[in-house]
């Protein structure tokens, strides 16, 4: 085996006392994401490295971690043993396809090498550019940086490539959140921007059966999917929504749907977030973006909240929602065209400013306590 993943960490640096129970979380959930493979972990100061792997699955590897909330970048480096003739060798063989400009960086933590890392750097980089004539040295502003690391153990890595990874805070160290995941693009996205915070997720989804359908509900547990491979797993509640929306439509004016739909769904996920130990809800809501997400029909679905409401893109623009969505691999799912259960029973005009006063006195017309029950009593849990 001659490659090695060094994996650097990010924020955790700043959270004094709690820093190693922060490492302890990151360093777990590390090894769950790359448990299929065959391969050694180990935590060395400052970096976690992963040895012994088929190169074959070096790809596989580095996606796997690129969804573990609290990994700042990765590098995958070449092995080789502490001698200069052989770090030499490997460092051309490295460079041997590659253009522009570059430097030599060392790092010498075996002080028993008998060369000093500027010797090192010099004598490495001199070779390198004898052996390519595309290449040329910049000290000060590099196109690439051949990085030597000569480690106490005996073994140097070289690696000119860095990765950038997801960033943020460990899944867990940030309590849990309960997800309201639609079918559209920007609540798999909010999911995404709290996991990576460190949050713990399930979601819950409202579906309208048999006025939506079978694909839709699927579309929806694909999603869930997606988001859940950021935080190591996610349990999906799906809750009919159909009897709500039925007696919503027969008794309440039919403005006021959307409005009193909203207000259903942020009680009974609120009950789900707290029967499975949730502290916050999350959604998916962007200011202004539709008339159900203007301040005033926040304050209404808020209004009924008493945990916190969390939502992550409520200043974000829709363009900046959907480059995030093409990033985690949840847009193309997301644009799948399959109905919503807020697409079931729409009001040709909805209202866009409502009166938290009159939208209570029009929920007075229903059962809700009743409505609410029926709908907790049917919730279809899938462990994804
Ligand atoms: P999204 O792209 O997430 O569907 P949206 O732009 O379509 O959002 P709305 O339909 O107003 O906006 O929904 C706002 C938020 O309400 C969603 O982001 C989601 O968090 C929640 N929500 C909407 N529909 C459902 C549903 N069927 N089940 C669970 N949560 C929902
Ligand atoms: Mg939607």
């Amino acid at each position: 085996m001659n490659k090695v993943i060094i994996i650097r960490w990010g924020e955790i640096h700043l959270k004094g006392k709690n820093r190693g129970l922060f490492e302890k979380m990151l360093e777990n959930n590390l090894k769950h994401a790359i448990k299929d493979f065959d391969c050694t972990f180990k935590k060395i100061s400052g970096r976690y490295l992963i040895k012994d792997f088929s190169e074959f699955y070096t790809e596989d590897i580095l996606n796997k971690i690129s969804k573990v909330s609290g990994v700042h970048s990765a590098s995958v480096c070449e092995i080789v043993k502490n001698d200069i003739d052989l770090i030499i060798e490997k460092a051309k063989e490295v460079c041997k396809d590659r253009s522009g400009t570059f430097k030599v960086d060392t790092k010498r933590a075996d002080k028993t090498f008998p060369m000093l890392s500027v010797d090192i750097s010099r004598k490495v980089g001199g070779e390198i550019l004898g052996s390519n004539k595309n290449l040329k040295v910049d000290v000060i502003s590099p196109d690439f940086i051949v990085n030597i690391d000569i480690r106490e153990s005996g073994e140097t890595f070289i690696f000119t490539d860095t990765v950038m990874m997801m960033g943020g805070m460990p899944s867990g160290s940030s309590g849990k959140g309960m997800l309201m995941i639609s079918g559209g693009i920007d609540s798999p996205v909010a999911g995404y921007m709290m996991a990576k915070r460190g949050m713990k997720l399930d979601a819950v989804h409202f579906h309208s059966y048999p006025y939506t359908s079978e694909q839709a509900k699927e579309k929806v547990i694909e999603l869930t999917k997606s988001v859940g491979e950021y935080t190591g797993g996610i349990k999906l509640h799906i809750v009919s929504f159909t009897e709500i929306q039925e007696e919503i439509h027969k008794n309440c004016k039919e403005e006021y749907m959307i409005t009193l739909m909203r207000r259903f769904m942020m009680k009974i996920a609120e009950k789900i977030a707290r029967n499975t130990g949730a502290q916050a809800i999350i959604t998916g809501e962007s200011l202004g973006q539709v008339a159900s997400q203007t301040i005033e029909s926040i304050t209404s679905s808020n209004s009924v909240a008493t945990m916190p409401v969390l939502r992550p893109l409520i200043a974000f623009d829709k363009i900046d929602i959907i480059k995030i969505s093409e990033k985690i691999g949840t847009y193309e799912t997301s644009i799948l065209p399959y109905e919503d259960c807020c697409t079931v029973f729409l009001p040709k005009h909805p209202l866009i400013k409502p009166n938290l006063k009159k939208v209570m006195i029009e929920e007075e017309r229903l059962n809700v306590e009743e409505l609410i029950l029926n709908a907790l009593s049917n919730v279809e849990v899938i462990d994804l």
